[in-house]
């Protein structure tokens, strides 16, 4: 039997995995393409690999010619065959395209995502589609497990991408960069059963769930009357207990957390926890409940967030959200608060650092208490003077969230390699800017920004160096990668076709960038 047959059937090349790249690229080669060395997969009787032509890649599934296992029938493509030396070798060139990605997480499971439970982790977001390899390598080292396919229903909607396609392209890239320690998928701040849905039918396996509409934080700014009122007036049948059971379950004796911090369970408290949250833990638990029932028998981890109100979750909210979520059935692996002071996105942390470590180690001491489960670090992009603390606290017990970053990092490739690209979507974002921030926690100061106009070539990226800059063109994703004009898209393809032509530039910025994000989270 020659060497790429040998090495169909056993998976090993006798020159180890340099000599089976070797084999990779003499097979690519016999249909005009290049491989990804990396990406090749054997499987009995077979492999597959990446190739590619320019920009347009291909999945190539290759087998002994005129002995096809069948698991190759299940890829679709053109078929072609070859001869090398004197082995007949049959090639089906297929497109990345999401039949072929669901037929890849058939057969080659480690492009599946699957679940981590409370291992310490992060969230890397791809708003773009093409980021996935350079997450790797960013963060290959770090110990922690990596959830490549992550976006919120609101990111689809303004990228135009489908949950389906958020996973896809996860696969692909994870396919391409040969990364087998597995991957998480996070369907990310879903707030209503028909969002649950479309991520569960597109294979997510961890679920985010964002009560925050149903959190009243007009409850900080009641007086002891009012707030009664509110409270006895709750949903108590969707609460599944009773005011006066409620009081007597928190109020009849002292909550102390592991010796350590101790917290105030009076009658004000208790009451404005329960206003300010008890519709929040009722609507997750229905959400929950629905959730488990859409997965069945598959695997799904849950992450609880409340990130995106208006206050800061105190510790004995975090306490009581946790408790009544327990009470209700619900099992979660991580949960996000409303940390103290400000989370905008992609700048660093606004408030005070020794407030917010105090406050963290509280939350650290409820997460001990009544989990132990993850704390979620929301909007955790560039949140550079918090990461010690996090990680001195969190024993280990911590999910950092990142997503827009990853696309700035990309905007700051095509400065360098599109410059007049970059130039006019700087300036669209001036134009979208005050639209475009309405759902962002964010703080520009537009008067700060330099004009396109103003700045030579060598100092646009520069723009992302400052906090105004970056926020400007944070919050415009959406506008520069949806707008059309006359039926065509006026940034989009430009853009993505800019950075897969120097992929490797874009996966450079990410390493560098990303890898400031995970080093002080990763296991010494
Ligand atoms: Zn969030």
């Amino acid at each position: 039997m020659g060497e790429i047959l040998k090495f169909f059937e056993t998976g090993k090349a006798a020159g180890g995995k340099k000599r089976a790249g070797e084999l990779a690229a003499k097979i690519a080669k016999a249909v005009g393409l290049e491989a990804y060395p990396k990406s090749l997969a054997a499987r009995g009787g077979g492999a597959a690999f990446v190739a590619r032509a320019g920009i347009e890649k291909s999945l190539l599934v290759a087998a002994g010619g005129g002995k096809e296992p069948s698991w190759v029938w299940e890829f679709t493509g053109r078929k072609a065959s070859a001869k090398i030396g004197r082995e007949g070798i049959s090639i089906t060139v297929c497109p990345l395209g999401h039949e072929n990605a669901a037929a890849l997480r058939r057969n080659f499971p480690f492009t599946a995502p699957r679940c981590f439970g409370t291992r310490a982790s992060a969230g890397l977001g791809d708003r773009l589609g093409i980021a996935t390899p350079g997450h790797i390598r960013a963060a290959a080292k770090s110990g922690l497990a990596l959830y490549l396919a992550q976006q919120s229903i609101r990111e689809m909607t303004r990228t135009g991408r489908e949950a389906r396609q958020v996973m896809d392209d996860a696969t692909w890239g994870v396919f391409q960069e040969g990364w087998r320690e597995g991957f998480g998928s996070d369907a990310d701040h879903l707030k209503a059963t028909a969002d649950i849905d479309t991520c569960a039918a597109a294979g997510f396996t961890m679920y985010t769930i964002d009560p925050g509409e149903h959190v009243d934080n007009a409850a900080d700014g009641l007086d002891a009357g009012t707030l009664k009122a509110r409270f006895e007036g709750l949903d108590w049948a969707a609460l599944e207990t009773t005011a006066a059971e409620t009081r007597r379950e928190y109020l009849s004796k002292s909550i102390k957390l592991g010796g350590r911090v101790k917290i105030a369970a009076d009658e004000g408290a208790l009451l404005k926890a329960a206003v300010k949250y008890g519709a929040a833990a009722a609507h997750t638990a229905a959400m929950y409940r629905h959730l488990a029932g859409r997965m069945g028998d598959r695997p799904f981890e849950l992450e609880v967030s409340v990130d995106e109100t208006a206050t800061p979750t105190s510790t004995f909210e975090h306490y009581f959200v946790a408790r009544e979520l327990r009470r209700l059935g619900v099992k979660w692996v991580s949960l996000a608060p409303r940390f103290v002071g400000e989370f905008e996105k992609g700048i660093d942390y606004k408030g005070n650092l020794k407030a917010f470590e105090k406050s963290f180690e509280e939350h650290v001491a409820v997460m001990r208490e009544l989990g132990p489960y993850k704390m979620s670090i929301h909007s955790g992009s560039d949140k550079f003077s918090i990461y010690p603390i996090i990680a001195r606290h969190a024993e280990g017990f911590v999910h950092l969230k990142t997503a827009g970053t990853s696309y700035l990092e990309a905007l700051r490739v095509l400065a360098d390699i599109a410059p007049d690209l970059f130039r006019e979507i700087l300036e669209f974002a001036f134009e979208r800017y005050e639209t475009d921030k309405r759902s962002y926690h964010v703080s520009a100061d537009l008067a700060k920004v330099p004009r396109a106009k103003d700045l030579g070539d060598k100092d646009l990226s520069k723009v992302l160096d400052k906090d105004d800059g970056r926020q400007l063109l944070h919050v415009t994703f959406g506008s520069v990668l949806t707008t059309r004009v006359e039926g065509r898209y006026l940034f989009r393809e430009r853009l993505l076709e800019a950075l897969r032509s120097d992929e490797e530039a874009y996966y450079r910025a990410l390493i560098k960038h990303i890898g400031r994000h995970v080093r002080p989270f990763a296991a010494k």
